[in-house]
């Protein structure tokens, strides 16, 4: 809008003044004109400026490097000619629009090709500069940004955020959704869908004695191997700790038995270590999907069956019923009570005699925990040790049980008695590093002697602990505190053990007397007892009950007897300490 002429202005005056109006409109037109030129060449994002036909009429240095081309190069060759074959129908469609006036900024992701044949993903903004009233083709600019980076994390992000950066297996997140495609391709196409839940049997065991670089390198081993002993459709995942899941599409309910062997199969051949050779089992859980499970409950139902496997001796494979899940939902419920137990001291500690053979004097006594439940009445180890081992609660209640018999035998200790007290101790206690100044602490605490203590293990938990355990031992053995090796005979049964181990005593397991003056020979037993005599061993049998298994033991040479004949297990005060003959 022209600006009023002062008043009495003579023409020429005003002439002159519209010229120079006129040139300054000019200069600020080139001025800003310049301005958005630098802003284009400068700007670090990829620049152009194109025809309507795609034809590039001018580009920025940031646009040339982004193609990896020179200026000559790029002006006055369309943009297509750099975009990768698969993305030009898109570019065009969306020109189109632009050029139609259909919309006046539209944005695509598509992949620029590099001289080098590299691809390049940008996204690409355009819109369109010219004046609409304008009846010259309009001119499009379009702004390039190097996404390619940007792609790259993402897609790493989602990949970390559905998988196990050990293994690289599907985490729990990607196993879900691929139970839940393999269950809607069983509900179109039939078939059936197993899902296996793993856990491998002892692998802490490894990762303790071996270290965590070893127990990783296993875990990495054992995850290629599922892997390979299934089809590539078939899902493996990691869900953690040593616990795998495996989805697999099968044709029909009898696949299913057969499969379980062959992954339990492949897990069982020997593992190389650390320079170690190892055999690993793994307690296997299954449920075949129906169609009233999600996803997530089908895996805790597969979990549940895990249990009871491992609860009926690892190494093999069990089926979900619902008589399982029941029974799941009352261990959780024992868990919770046995919480309640040890810190409101419900649980107790009764002492059964160890009588000698030869004078019938009773030279010790073996602590076992009882549970004194409100409701239930008393409850017996075999009613909630395994939930307690389960659960890690275990090396609570080997503690609790530690410190009374401490007390009970510096009491004892106090009126010159050299009564010895046996407590039992889970693999789990033995695995904990500290082991021996938690036992030493719990002598000193009560103020008794060591030499009065004796550790009972088991054969299973020795070798459990592998090399652990036989330097913890020497080191308790070294304070005074006997060992004794329990339920001999039940367990890997390996004589060499017998021979290499710390161990002062052998627990002759109950089942060798049983039979004695029935059906047993008495043989085996006779050969244990045998055995620990000339490795100089004091030998112990377990479970004596009648006048004639005592007399068959003593017989032998056994050097101690425990059983009903001779004590049931009662608390302190009920013990009675007099000779038994
Ligand atoms: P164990 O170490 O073999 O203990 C001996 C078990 O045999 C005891 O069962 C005892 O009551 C029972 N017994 C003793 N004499 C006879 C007999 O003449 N006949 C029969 N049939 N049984 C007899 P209990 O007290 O039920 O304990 C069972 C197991 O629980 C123990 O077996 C031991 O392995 C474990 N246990 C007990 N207390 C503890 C504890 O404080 N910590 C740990 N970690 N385990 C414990
Ligand atoms: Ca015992
Ligand atoms: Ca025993």
């Amino acid at each position: 809008m022209p600006h009023p002429s002062p008043p009495g202005a003579s023409t020429d005056e005003r002439a002159g003044r519209h010229e120079e109006r006129l040139r300054a409109a000019e200069e600020a037109v080139a001025t800003s004109e310049a301005r958005f030129r630098r802003a284009f060449d400068e700007s670090p994002i990829g620049m152009s400026m194109s025809s309507a036909d795609g034809r590039l009429l001018w580009v920025n240095t940031a646009f040339c490097e982004l193609l990896g081309r020179s200026w000559a190069e790029v002006v006055g060759r369309r943009l297509d000619d750099f975009t990768d074959r698969d993305d030009l129908d898109m570019a065009a469609r969306i020109r189109a629009q632009l050029i139609a006036g259909e919309t006046t900024r539209s944005e695509c992701e598509l992949r620029h090709v590099r001289p080098d044949g590299s691809t390049v993903l940008v996204r690409l903004s355009m819109s369109v500069l010219s004046d609409p009233a304008h009846a010259e083709p309009p001119l499009v600019l379009g702004q390039v940004l190097d996404i390619t980076e940007a792609r790259e994390i993402e897609a790493r992000l989602a990949y970390l955020a559905s998988h196990d950066v050990l293994t690289g297996l599907p985490n729990r997140l990607l196993l879900l959704d691929r139970l839940a495609q393999a269950m809607h391709r069983r509900d179109r196409s039939g078939g059936e869908v197993a899902v296996l839940f793993l856990d491998l049997d002892d692998f802490k065991i490894v990762n303790d004695a071996l270290g965590h670089a070893a127990g990783d390198e296993f875990l990495v081993e054992a995850g290629q191997r599922l892997r390979e002993c299934v089809r590539p459709t078939d899902t493996v995942a990691r869900l953690g700790g040593d616990e795998f899941v495996m989805v697999c599409e099968v044709a029909s309910m009898d696949h299913v038995a057969p499969l379980c062997e062959r992954v339990a199969d492949v897990l069982a051949l020997p593992y190389e270590v650390d320079g170690k050779s190892l055999t690993m089992s793994a307690s296997i859980g299954v449920v075949v999907g129906d169609a009233l499970h999600e996803p997530a409950e089908l895996l805790r139902d597969a979990d549940v069956a895990m249990y009871r496997s491992k609860a009926d001796g690892r190494g093999r494979a069990t089926l979900f019923t619902a008589r399982l899940r029941a029974e799941a939902v009352e261990r959780l419920e024992q868990e919770a009570d046995l919480r309640v137990a040890l810190r409101e001291g419900q649980l107790e500690v009764h002492y059964q005699p160890v009588v000698s053979c030869t004078d019938g004097r009773v030279h010790g006594v073996e602590a076992l925990v009882r549970w004194r439940h409100p409701e239930r009445g008393l409850l017996l180890p075999a009613q909630f040790l395994p939930a307690a081992e389960r659960s890690g609660l275990i090396a609570e209640v080997g503690t609790h049980v530690l410190a009374r018999a401490c007390i009970q035998l510096a009491a004892w200790q106090r009126t010159g008695s050299d009564l010895r007290v046996s407590i039992n101790m889970s693999p789990r206690q033995l695995l904990d590093g500290a082991v021996v100044d938690i036992v030493l602490e719990a002598c000193r605490a009560a103020g008794a002697r060591p030499q009065g203590l004796i550790v009972e293990l088991t054969e299973n938990a020795l070798i459990e602990t592998l090399g652990n355990a036989g330097d913890r031992l020497r080191r308790l053995r070294e304070t005074g505190v006997g060992v004794a090796l329990d339920d001999f005979g039940t367990g890997y049964s390996s004589l060499q053990y017998l021979r290499d181990l710390p161990v002062d005593l052998v627990k002759i397991d109950r089942t060798f007397v049983r039979g004695l003056g029935r059906d047993d020979d008495g043989a085996l037993a006779e050969a244990i007892v045998g055995l620990g005599g000339a490795l100089d061993l004091t030998t112990v049998a377990e479970g004596v009950e009648t006048a004639e298994q005592l007399r068959r033991v003593r017989a032998m040479g056994c050097d101690l007897v425990q059983g009903y004949l001779l004590g049931r297990p009662v608390p302190s005060d009920e013990l009675d300490l007099t000779s038994r003959w």
